[in-house]
């Protein structure tokens, strides 16, 4: 897709500091991290946003969700829990989708959020 700098950077095009890749998916660094740990998923075929997808994603969006806790683990910020059976560590998953929900960039992406608190304008 012309002009979407997300299927440039799928295309190397421009520099991203990428943590993942497979022939779907492609995950990377939030340029303007708001947490410690800030990825974004992305398919590597161009959907504009959430609402965009119908049944035909399901096993493109799976994955994408899937995802989520290996980069998680591989970042240091998976749920872990203790010997006592105490949870602790974690991090946030979000899809902003159009205008009212936030959304900025128009190709399909999953926030992943984790790290020490306070994060920047999550309202947690
Ligand atoms: P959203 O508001 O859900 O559309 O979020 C878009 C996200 O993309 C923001 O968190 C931006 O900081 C991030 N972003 C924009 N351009 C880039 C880029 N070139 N590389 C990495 N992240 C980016
Ligand atoms: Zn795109």
């Amino acid at each position: 897709m012309d002009n979407c700098i997300f299927c440039k950077i799928v295309a190397k095009q421009i520099p991203a500091s990428v943590v993942y890749e497979d022939d779907d998916l492609l995950a990377f660094k939030d340029i303007n991290p708001a947490a410690p740990v800030h990825l974004l998923v992305i398919p590597k075929q161009h959907v504009a946003t959430l609402s965009d997808c119908t049944e035909e994603h399901t096993a493109m969006l799976g994955k994408m969700l899937a995802l989520a806790p290996k980069l998680a683990a591989e970042h240091g910020i998976n749920v872990k829990t203790g010997a006592d059976g105490q949870r602790s560590g974690g991090f946030k998953t979000l899809i902003n989708s159009g205008p009212d929900g936030g959304q900025e960039v128009y190709h399909l992406h999953l926030h992943v959020y984790g790290g020490a608190r306070p994060w920047r304008g999550l309202g947690t």
